[in-house]
C-alpha cells in the first residue's frame, strides 16, 4: 500500500499582531520529500508516528511537506498557498496512491480562511478523489469544524495536555487507515461543540473538568463498535466562529451511537463550566512567595505570555519582579530578542551587559526592562527534546546568550519558542533543580517535564496574547453567545 504523509501546523493566535510568513515557517520547520522522513523518523510526533505504524504495517509512506511555526498572527495567504502547493505536487508526483495521512493542528487560521484545515482536507479530497481514504492528526487545540469532519475519514485529536502523545495519535491515525483499506471497519462520524471555549490553562487534561471529560471519552471507546472518541480543548484565541470545546466520535457504522456520545459529552461539559478557572498570582507576589518557599526549584509559569499560544515571549513583567525584589539564584527562561543578543555577542563573554531586554515583539507582555549585568555565555541556540514532548525533535534558538544581573540569570534568544522541556535551560548551562526559581515562558506544556522536578508551581498573571482573563480581549469572530464571554 502506497500512503502518502504530510504536516501543514500552525496555531493561529488572531489577537497577534506578528503576522506569520513562510519565512516562520523556515525558521521552525520545513521540509519536503525525503528531509521529512530525516527530520520525524524516531521522533515522538505524529509523523514519526506515521513512520513508525506504516513500516509495521508494511505500507510504503511517501513523504510530502512538513511544516510548522511557532504559534503567532494569521497566517500569510501567499505562505499557506505556497504550503498547499507543496502538499499538491507530493500527492501528485506519487503517483497512484491508497491513502492520505496528514498531521494537522487545526487552529489555524489563514487571511481570509478561518478554517484552514477544513480548506485543507476539502482540497486534498478533491485531489485525491472519494475512494482514496484521509486521514489526520489534530492537535488537543484543535477548533473542530462541520467541514474538517465531514472532508476526512478520520480525525486523532491528543488526549493530552501537556500534548505527550502525539506519537501515538500517529499511530493510531495509521491503524485506522490500514483498517479502513481492508474493509474491516466502516467509520461514521459526530461532532457536537457546546457553547463554551475556556481559556487553554484550566483545561489541562490531567486537572479539573477535562480529566473527567477524558475519562468519559474513554469509557465511551470500550463501546463495542466505538473507534475514537476526542474530547477537544480549542482555541478560543484563534477568534473564529467555532472555536471552543468540541467532542468527536467516530463509530463503525452507528451514526445514532456517534450521535448520542458526543451529545452526552457536550452536556457533561456544560454542567461542569464553572470549572473552568485559573487560580493566578500578580508577579510582584508571585516572585516574592518563590523567594519564601524552603524547598526548590518553585516554577513561575508566565502563562499569558506563552510563545506556544501566540504570545510575544518576551514579556517582562517576571524579569522586572525579580530585580525589584532582588531574588537569588534565579533565572528566566527564555526572552527572544534580537538586539539584545547582538549587544550580547558585541559584548563577548564576561564582557559588560547593559541595555534594554524585551517588551519589543508586539509591545503587549509589558515595557522593555533595564538590564545591566555580565555576559556569562554565548551558544549557538541548538539543542535535542529530552523530555516527554517532542523527545528527540531537534530544535534551534538561533544565537543565543546568558545575562547575569544581580541574582537572576536571563536567557536570550534570537527565536522565539515555548521553553516546555527543561533541555533549554540546560542548553545554557542552567540546571533548573539547581535554582531557587525558575520562570518559563508557558501555559501548560512545562508540566510535562517540570512538575516532577518541581517544589511548587505559580502561575502568573502578567500581561500577554495567552491570558486567562478574557475579559482583556476584543472577540470579533467567535459565535455569541459563547461561555465564559458571556454570562449564561
Ligand atoms: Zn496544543
Amino acid at each position: 500500500m502506497r500512503v502518502v504523509a504530510g504536516q501543514i501546523s500552525h496555531e493561529t493566535n488572531s489577537f497577534s499582531p506578528v503576522s506569520t510568513g513562510l519565512e516562520e515557517f523556515r525558521a521552525r520547520g520545513y521540509a519536503t520529500g525525503e528531509e521529512v522522513t530525516e527530520r520525524f523518523l524516531g521522533t515522538r510526533t505524529p509523523l514519526g508516528g506515521f513512520f513508525s505504524a506504516g513500516e509495521e504495517a508494511k505500507m510504503e509512506i511517501l513523504p510530502t511537506v512538513a511544516a510548522s511555526a511557532v504559534p503567532s498572527g494569521i497566517v500569510c495567504a501567499d505562505a499557506y498557498q505556497h504550503l498547499l502547493q507543496q502538499l499538491r505536487t507530493g500527492i501528485a508526483a506519487a503517483g497512484d496512491i491508497d491513502g492520505v495521512l496528514l498531521a494537522l493542528h487545526g487552529a489555524m487560521v489563514v487571511d481570509g480562511i478561518a478554517d484552514a484545515e477544513g480548506d485543507i482536507l476539502r482540497q486534498v479530497r478533491e485531489w485525491v478523489g472519494d475512494d482514496v481514504p484521509v486521514v489526520c492528526t489534530l492537535d488537543y487545540h484543535a477548533n473542530v469544524t462541520d467541514e474538517m469532519v465531514q472532508r476526512a475519514d478520520g480525525l486523532f485529536g491528543y488526549n493530552t495536555y501537556p500534548h505527550v502523545d502525539g506519537f501515538e495519535r500517529g499511530v493510531e491515525a495509521c491503524e485506522f487507515l490500514a483498517a479502513v483499506l481492508d474493509g474491516s471497519v466502516c467509520p461514521v462520524r459526530s461532532v457536537t461543540r457546546p457553547p463554551l471555549a475556556p481559556p487553554v490553562v484550566p483545561a489541562r487534561t490531567g486537572w479539573g473538568p477535562m480529566r473527567e471529560l477524558m475519562e468519559r471519552a474513554f469509557s465511551w471507546e470500550e463501546r463495542d463498535g466505538v473507534i475514537d472518541v476526542g474530547a477537544y480543548g480549542g482555541f478560543v484565541y484563534s477568534d473564529v466562529r467555532d472555536a471552543g470545546l468540541a467532542f468527536v466520535a467516530t463509530v463503525d457504522g452507528d451514526r445514532e451511537l456517534a450521535a448520542h456520545i458526543t451529545r452526552d459529552l457536550a452536556g457533561r461539559a456544560w454542567e461542569l463550566r464553572e470549572d473552568f478557572v485559573a487560580d493566578l498570582l500578580p508577579p510582584q507576589e508571585a516572585v516574592w512567595r518563590a523567594m519564601q518557599a524552603c524547598g526548590r526549584p518553585v516554577i513561575l509559569a508566565d502563562v499569558a505570555d506563552n510563545t506556544g499560544g501566540g504570545a510575544a515571549g518576551d514579556g517582562t513583567e517576571l524579569l522586572r519582579a525579580m530585580l525589584e525584589l532582588g531574588a537569588e539564584e534565579a533565572a528566566v527562561i527564555m526572552i527572544p530578542d534580537q538586539e539584545a543578543v547582538q549587544r550580547a555577542f558585541s559584548a563577548g563573554v564576561n564582557g559588560s551587559f547593559s541595555g534594554e531586554v524585551g517588551g519589543r515583539i508586539d509591545g503587549l507582555s509589558g515595557d522593555p526592562v533595564q538590564v545591566d549585568g555580565r555576559v556569562r555565555l554565548l551558544s549557538d541556540g541548538q539543542f535535542t527534546h529530552r523530555g516527554p514532548m517532542s523527545t528527540g525533535l531537534r530544535s534551534d534558538l538561533g544565537r543565543t546568550a546568558v545575562v547575569v544581573c544581580g541574582g537572576v540569570e536571563v536567557m536570550l534568544t534570537e527565536r522565539r519558542l515555548q521553553p516546555l522541556d527543561p533541555a533549554v535551560a540546560r542548553s545554557v548551562g542552567i540546571e533548573p533543580v539547581y535554582r531557587k526559581m525558575v520562570a518559563v515562558k508557558s501555559a501548560v506544556h512545562y508540566r510535562a517535564a517540570y512538575e516532577p522536578l518541581a517544589e511548587e508551581i505559580i502561575e502568573v498573571d502578567g500581561p500577554g496574547l495567552s491570558s486567562p482573563n478574557l475579559d482583556r480581549f476584543d472577540f470579533q469572530n467567535i459565535r455569541r453567545p459563547v461561555f465564559p464571554l458571556d454570562s449564561m
